[in-house]
């Protein structure tokens, strides 16, 4: 009897930790409908991407009949940070799911590297990318571990470096159990800016050329905002990142903006060229800042 019952309870535990990473990646992006399953092509290539330059040729995308993307383009070169803007509904999660390949482009091709995503594993691809998601996701476990999640193989550390890069020390240092106070559900509720820290730190720990950060909708206030701000400089350093911005004052320092309306690249450049260039840029600029 006693046989039976530790494999099942332990099976139990494994299904659990299973359906939480699911449920964390289903939240991440906001799926709540069925994505449909991507295979991995035989000759798929399960190789280390290091330099983090990212490539979108002519994208055409459709939901079934919708068409949702249209010839969108861009290159970021490793270590720019680049911004998407546009109004909702344009486009710009699409973006970053098919960077993700949890849906196939209808034409055109996302290259990391060099390489078409396509012909990558996309545990590969996958290794390759660090997300801060709008909303982070923590389990029922101690800050520590949470941390962790970003690279199970990480040091104590390592982790402390990269809790101290994502501005979370000062955070931690407060609490009486400190990084072993236990947080999410059944613990410690974390403000949305404390959340996005600790993403922030699984990001940094991960170690992926290519980060990807899509910004809280939510206004956080201004000192959370700020010290999120600095916290993603630190994990930009050295990497490509690519940022899903709602509020333009965060993104002015970017390499290059792509304004996307209805699914169409309206506009490129930098920020005071976007400005002078009197357009879509221009208009929203005005509107949040009046
Ligand atoms: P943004 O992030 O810029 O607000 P999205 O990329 O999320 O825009 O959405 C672009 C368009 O695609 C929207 O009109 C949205 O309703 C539609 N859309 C998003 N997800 C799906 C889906 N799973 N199935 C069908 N249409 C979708
Ligand atoms: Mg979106």
């Amino acid at each position: 009897m006693m046989q039976l019952f530790i494999p099942l309870n332990f099976l139990g535990f494994v299904y659990r930790e299973i359906r939480g990473a699911l449920a964390n990646i289903e939240r991440m992006f906001g799926l709540l409908d069925r994505v449909p399953l991507i295979e991995d092509k035989v000759d798929a290539k399960a190789i280390k991407l290091s330099r983090g330059e990212l490539k979108f040729d002519k994208v055409c995308f459709s939901y079934d009949t919708r068409p949702i993307l249209n010839s969108v383009s861009f290159t970021v070169l490793p270590g720019q940070k680049i911004a998407i803007v546009g109004d909702s509904g344009a486009g710009k999660s699409t973006i970053v799911k098919l960077l993700f390949r949890f849906y196939e482009v209808s034409s055109g091709s996302i290259s990391l590297d060099g390489i078409k995503i396509d012909e990558l594993t996309q545990d590969a691809l996958r290794q390759a990318i660090a997300i801060v998601p709008q909303d982070t996701v923590l389990f029922n476990d101690s800050l520590l571990e949470n941390v962790r999640y970003g690279r199970p193989d990480a040091t104590d550390e390592e982790i402390a470096a990269a809790v101290k890069m994502a501005h979370l020390s000062h955070f931690i240092e407060a609490l009486p159990d400190g990084w072993h106070t236990k947080v999410g559900e059944r613990g410690l509720k974390l403000s949305g800016g404390e959340k996005q820290r600790v993403a922030i730190a699984r990001a940094i720990l991960k170690g992926s050329p290519l980060l990807v950060f899509d910004e809280a909708t939510s206004s956080l206030d201004s000192h959370s905002e700020q010290a999120i701000l600095n916290a993603l400089k630190e994990v930009a350093k050295g990497h490509t990142s690519l940022v899903i911005a709602h509020r333009l004052s965060t993104i002015v320092d970017a390499d290059q903006i792509v304004v996307l309306s209805k699914g169409q690249v309206v506009e490129t450049g930098d920020h005071l060229s976007l400005l002078a260039n009197n357009g879509l840029y221009a208009k929203l600029w005005n509107i949040q800042n009046q």
